[in-house]
This record gives C-alpha cells, sequence and structure tokens, in this order.
C-alpha cells in the first residue's frame, strides 16, 4: 500500500527525516514494478518515490523526508503545490479542462501572452505563443526565425543543451545519452564553441570573435536564420560565459538580420537573481523561449518575442493541440504573479549568497575547479589532480549526497559538474543543513 494521505504544499514540515535506507521498501517496491512496466530509456536519479512535496522538502512513500536542491529542474521555483497555483488550477479544472485555444479560445492564454510580453527584456512591440515542452518552444522558436528570414541555418554552441526531440537533439551538443543512434538529426544546424571561462581563458570578446569568425567562414550570414543559446548553460554544465560575449553575438547578430533567440527554459523565472539571465548584461534577445519555471510545475513553454519577427508567419502555422492549455495558463498567471509579488529575484539572490557562503571552504579545494553560477543557479565543477573533468568523484560525491536524503543533480558535458537549483521557498536553515551534507560528502568521498 502506498500512503497518499498526505497533502503537499509549503505547510509540510520543513525538515530532513531518515526512516528508512533510501530507496526504502516501498521505493524498491515501485522501482521494481517501474523496471517492468516503464520503458528502459527513461533513466531515474534517485529512486525514491514521492507522495508529497512542498517548501523545500520531497516526502517519499517510506515517509522518508529530503531536501529538495534541484526543483524537478528548476521547474518548482516558486515550490512544490504553492498554494496559488493549487487554487488557480483548482478553480479552472472545474470550469473547463481543455477546449483547444485554435478552436475556441479562452482569456487565461491571451492573459499569459500579455505577461510574457510585458515581463520579458525589452520594451518593444511583441507577441507570444504557447507550447507544452521546453523542446517543442526551441523547435517553434527556429521555425519562426526561419519564416521570417527566409534563410535555413541555424548556429547552435558547445556544451548547449535544447531538448530530445529531432530538431532539438541536432541543437543539442552532447551524443550521451541524448542522441546516441537516434540520428539522422535535422540538417542546416552549425555548432560553434561558446565561452567557457575556466576551459578556454578567452575574455568575452574574444570568445565572440572566435564564434563569428566561424560562422562567418563556414555558414555566410547571409544563410543564418538563427542563432540560439543559453544565457548561463544548464544540462552543459552551468557555465557563465565571461562578461561580453552574449552582447557581441547580439550585436553582430542584430547587424546581420540573424535573430537571437536566448534559450532562457532553465535560467528564466528569477532564477539567476533577475527575471531573466539576459537582463544580467542588458541584452536583449529577439525571441525568448521559456518553459520550466513558467507555470509551477505544469507542463507550459512560451516564445516570445518582436512582433514584427513573431507575426512572420502565416496564420494556421504555428500551434498544437495541447499549447497553452487552460489549466496550464491559470497556473502560469498565478507562477508569475508570485515571481513579481514575492520579489523572487531577490530571494534567489539572497539563497546565492547563503549558498557561496556556505560552500567558501570548497573554494580552496583542488577538487573543486570552479564554482560559478548566479541566483539560485550554482555548479561546482569537479576535477582530477590535473584539473581535467572527474565524473567519477563526482558520481562519488553525489551518491553520498543521496544517501543523506538531499536531492542533488549533475550536468556537463563530462558530467563533472554538480549543479544547486533549490525552490526559492526552501528555508535558510534546510539550505544550509543541505549543503553541509554536500560539505560532508567531500570530506569523505
Ligand atoms: C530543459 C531544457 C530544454 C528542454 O525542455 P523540455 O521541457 O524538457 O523539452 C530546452 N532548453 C533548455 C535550456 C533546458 O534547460
Amino acid at each position: 500500500m502506498i500512503n497518499t494521505a498526505r497533502r503537499g504544499g509549503p505547510s509540510l514540515p520543513q525538515r530532513r527525516v531518515l526512516r528508512t535506507e533510501l530507496p526504502g521498501p516501498r521505493s524498491r517496491e515501485l522501482l521494481q514494478r517501474k523496471t517492468a512496466a516503464v520503458a528502459a530509456g527513461v533513466g531515474i536519479t534517485l529512486p525514491v518515490f514521492v507522495q508529497a512535496a512542498g517548501g523545500g522538502v520531497v516526502v517519499d512513500v517510506d515517509d522518508n523526508v529530503l531536501i529538495d536542491l534541484g526543483s524537478g529542474i528548476a521547474v518548482t521555483t516558486i515550490g512544490n503545490s504553492a498554494p496559488a497555483v493549487v487554487a488557480a488550477v483548482t478553480d479552472q479544472i472545474v470550469r473547463f479542462s481543455h477546449t483547444c485555444f485554435m478552436i475556441t479560445p479562452y482569456s487565461g492564454y491571451v492573459e499569459v501572452a500579455e505577461e510574457l510580453n510585458r515581463l520579458t527584456p525589452g520594451d518593444h512591440a511583441k507577441a507570444t505563443a504557447l507550447f507544452n515542452s521546453g523542446a517543442e518552444a526551441v523547435e517553434n522558436a527556429i521555425k519562426i526565425a526561419r519564416r521570417h528570414t527566409g534563410r535555413p541555418a541555424v548556429v547552435a554552441f558547445d556544451h548547449a543543451y535544447h531538448g530530445r526531440t529531432n530538431l532539438t537533439m541536432a541543437l543539442t551538443a552532447k551524443v550521451q545519452p541524448y542522441k546516441d543512434g537516434f540520428g539522422p538529426f535535422a540538417p542546416e544546424i552549425y555548432r560553434v564553441p561558446a565561452s567557457y571561462p575556466l576551459r578556454d581563458g578567452l575574455s568575452g570578446e574574444q570568445a565572440a570573435e572566435r564564434a563569428i569568425g566561424m560562422i562567418e567562414k563556414q555558414i555566410g550570414a547571409d544563410h543564418l536564420a538563427a542563432m540560439i543559446i543559453e544565457p548561463i548553460q544548464g544540462e552543459g554544465g552551468f557555465v557563465v560565459p565571461a562578461p561580453g560575449f552574449l552582447s557581441a553575438l547580439a550585436g553582430w547578430a542584430g547587424d546581420h538580420g540573424v535573430v537571437f533567440i536566448a534559450d532562457e527554459i532553465q535560467t528564466g523565472f528569477a532564477r539567476t537573481g533577475d527575471l531573466f539571465a539576459c537582463e544580467h548584461e542588458g541584452v536583449v534577445p529577439d525571441l525568448i523561449t521559456t518553459a520550466k519555471g513558467i507555470a509551477g510545475g505544469l507542463p507550459l513553454s512560451a516564445v516570445t518575442g518582436r512582433a514584427e519577427i513573431m507575426n512572420s508567419v502565416h496564420v494556421g502555422g504555428l500551434g498544437g493541440t495541447y499549447g497553452g492549455s487552460p489549466v496550464a495558463c491559470a497556473a502560469a498567471l498565478a507562477a508569475l504573479r508570485t515571481y513579481v509579488d514575492q520579489e523572487l529575484t531577490r530571494r534567489a539572490r539572497e539563497l546565492e549568497s547563503i549558498i557561496l557562503a556556505e560552500l567558501s571552504g570548497l573554494r580552496d579545494d583542488p577538487r573543486v575547479g570552479e564554482i560559478r553560477g548566479r541566483g539560485a543557479m550554482i555548479g561546482l565543477e569537479i576535477v582530477d589532480p590535473d584539473g581535467r573533468p572527474d565524473p567519477e568523484l563526482t558520481g562519488r560525491i553525489v551518491a553520498a549526497v543521496h544517501a543523506q536524503g538531499v536531492i542533488l543533480l549533475t550536468c556537463g558535458s563530462f558530467g563533472n559538474v554538480i549543479r544547486l537549483l533549490p525552490p526559492l521557498t526552501i528555508p535558510d536553515d534546510l539550505l544550509r543543513e543541505a549543503l553541509g551534507v554536500l560539505r560532508g560528502a567531500f570530506r569523505t568521498a
């Protein structure tokens, strides 16, 4: 029997409790059923099955209470089952659950579009289209850029992650696990070096010059529809580009009629201490893709951008059965209000200070190549004595942290970056406790 009596949300007791080893007996039983019933390709980071979550904790089916440093990959930024989202979803679902916006529309979709047009960087005229997943938003941003420019080519960057559909696999850099055996991939995608200060030692201007030089020689600006980049790379390793890199690329794109797309699917919505990571350098993208944190855990994504680009697509050229579901839109309106009303950008900066203070002792640890990131998006790159990526050590540290009841994710092209993505609702003392567990794992690993 699985215990489903608990409700989630921020009123869950905010403390770590380990009643069994992890995973406990009920989770192990479910894991067996998962193995028998679910396609093997769907992997699991930490096999504890969840019964409730909220604030900064996740309660598993064995009544263990884990501290959440992952937010379901930067999704539950305002906390799991945030009361405003629960209320909005409940109110919507009893009125109607679906009509398809393209058949008979509803106001929630329009209101989300208005909010995103208002909140995203730049005060130019904007338009928005809604979809279901991040990958779908990226696909549509590319469709729109190609339609607008009449050009075929798209530039993506080393260490990029843009999704798992065919076009977005082509944009994604890392073969394992995302692309291996899944080709052929979409054509006219070109990859150029990004800015990776720890590994390339280049200034932002130098890194941009290198990328632009390759683009001009190997593709030609006249053939290029779009350049897509994560302002801080997510899956690729929480790589923060050197200052000036993004603005130099955006400037070059603007000069050559290339659509500059910021993929803020992971960095968006207060995560980095600004509402969008682009704002840190004053970069105004032509198009911006959002998802993850947009709707408090419900599946929703968006492309928002310059009205003349967005509106270059013929009627019927964009859409989908579920895109901008009324339930997801209701959740998004509640979530977007929460980001603004609760000044969660400030909260993200507070979490950054706590994280950096708690981990300051690791800065001199030779196994830590770099601690980087912004706001509540901080990564630790783990290296061997020669400064090379050490995924094996990374795995041991993370396993030790998991065993202590802290949910922690990794990333990086070499799997050697520990990434911290706590919900912004995590209480300070709980975050400190989790970081203490992480420090302890460095001592024993
Ligand atoms: C997660 C992510 C995606 C893909 O989003 P899905 O909802 O998983 O399709 C795309 N881009 C970035 C930067 C992401 O972090």
